[in-house]
C-alpha cells in the first residue's frame, strides 16, 4: 500500500482496520472501543450524559483548496467538544462518520484523522466507533460526541436573567481575520505572528472545555453558549431563550489585536467580524450581580484564559449595540441557510 494511493484503491474495510490501528488503548471507562457492532462506555456515577452532533460539508464548510485536511479532521472534534464546554460537560466519547470521494488519496485520509486523533488525545476524548462510505460529490466529516455532567451543574441557553452581566472569554474576530487572510491568498509564511494566529484560530480552534467546566461548577452562571456564529448570535440565543433582551457594549468586545491589524490594512471593519464572523468558538456566559465576584475569581483557574465583561440582558426585549450614546440593532451572526 502507497499513499498515493486513493481510498477507492484502498476499499472500506482496510480504510477502518487503517483508523483502528491509529487508535490509542482507550480510558478505564471505555468499556469496549472501537471494532465490535457498537462501543460500551461505563456511566459516572450521580452524572447525566450530554449528547451533541455537528458536521463538516467540503466547499460548505471548508474548501480544500485553503484548509489542510488535518485542520478539518481537528476542527470537526472541536467544533463538538465547544457544545460541551458550554453546557459545562466532560468529553467522554466521541464518533466518527465520513463520506469521502473515492478519489481522496489515503495519505489525506490519514492527515484527516490524525488531526482528529492529536485532539482527541488532548483533550480525553477517545475514538470508540466509526463509519466510512463512498461520497459522490463533496467530503463530509461527522462527528458525535458524548459527554457527562452533574445534574445541577449543567448549563443551558435558557437560564439568563434581566440584570445578569455577559461575559465571554479569550479574543474575538481571529477567525473570520484568518479566514479573509486566507481567502486574499497571503501566503502563509508571510504572515505575521498576530495574523498566524488568526489563522490558527479558523483552523484549529481551541474547545474551551477547562473553562467551560469550571464555570459550570462554581454555580456563578444562570445561563452559556459557544461562539460558533458570532458573539451577535451568541447573546441573541442566550436573551430569546431566556425571554430577556440584551445590551451589548461595542467598545467592550474584546477585538483579537490579528483581527484589528488585518482590518486596518484591508479597510474592514473587526469589530463585525467579532459580532457576524463566527467560528470564534469562545464561550458566552450570564453572571448575576451578586455573583460576578466568585465567577471571576473561578475564572483565575482557566489558565490565563482571559473574560471580558461585554453587555448585560435587559427586561426589555430586543437585542442592542451600543455605540457611545447610540443603540442600534445588534446584527445577526453567521445563518447557514
Ligand atoms: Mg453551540
Amino acid at each position: 500500500m502507497s499513499p498515493s494511493q486513493s481510498v477507492a484503491d484502498l476499499g472500506e474495510h482496510a480504510l477502518i482496520a487503517r483508523l483502528h490501528e491509529r487508535v490509542p488503548p482507550p480510558p478505564p471507562w471505555v468499556v469496549l472501543g472501537m471494532g465490535d457492532d457498537a462501543a460500551v462506555l461505563a456511566p459516572e456515577r450521580g452524572e447525566q450524559l450530554v449528547l451533541t452532533t455537528d458536521s463538516l460539508v467540503e466547499d460548505v464548510h471548508f474548501r480544500r483548496a485553503l484548509t489542510p485536511l488535518d485542520a478539518v479532521g481537528y476542527k470537526a472534534l472541536a467544533v463538538n467538544l465547544s457544545d460541551l464546554a458550554a453546557m459545562g460537560a466532560a468529553s467522554r466519547a466521541a464518533l466518527l462518520s465520513l463520506a469521502l470521494p473515492g478519489t481522496l488519496l489515503v495519505s489525506e485520509f490519514d492527515a484527516m484523522v490524525d488531526g482528529l486523533l492529536t485532539l482527541a488525545g488532548v483533550s480525553r476524548t477517545p475514538l470508540v466507533g466509526g463509519n466510512i462510505t463512498r461520497s459522490p460529490g463533496p467530503l463530509v466529516i461527522d462527528v458525535t460526541v458524548v459527554g457527562s455532567a452533574r445534574a445541577r451543574r449543567i448549563v443551558t441557553r435558557g437560564g439568563g436573567r434581566a440584570g445578569d452581566e455577559l461575559y465571554v472569554t479569550g479574543w474575538l474576530g481571529a477567525s473570520a481575520a484568518g479566514l479573509a487572510a486566507l481567502q486574499s491568498g497571503a501566503a502563509r509564511p508571510e504572515l505575521d505572528s498576530d495574523l498566524a494566529a488568526c489563522v490558527a484560530r479558523y483552523e484549529r480552534p481551541e474547545p474551551r472545555l477547562r473553562a467551560g467546566l469550571i464555570a459550570a461548577r462554581s454555580r456563578t452562571v444562570t445561563a452559556g453558549i459557544d461562539l460558533s456564529d458570532g458573539l451577535a448570535d451568541g447573546v441573541r440565543q442566550i436573551a430569546t431563550a431566556s425571554r430577556v433582551g440584551a445590551i451589548v457594549e461595542a467598545g467592550d468586545v474584546p477585538v483579537h489585536p490579528g483581527a484589528g491589524a488585518w482590518a486596518a490594512r484591508t479597510s474592514s471593519d473587526p469589530l463585525t467580524w467579532a459580532l457576524s464572523g463566527g467560528e470564534d468558538y469562545e464561550l458566552l456566559f450570564a453572571v448575576p450581580k451578586r455573583r460576578t465576584r466568585s465567577f471571576l475569581a473561578a475564572t483565575k483557574h482557566w489558565a490565563g484564559l482571559q473574560v471580558t465583561r461585554v453587555g448585560h440582558l435587559t427586561r426589555e426585549p430586543g437585542v442592542w449595540l451600543r455605540r457611545g450614546e447610540r443603540l442600534e440593532p445588534l446584527g445577526s451572526g453567521f445563518v447557514h441557510f
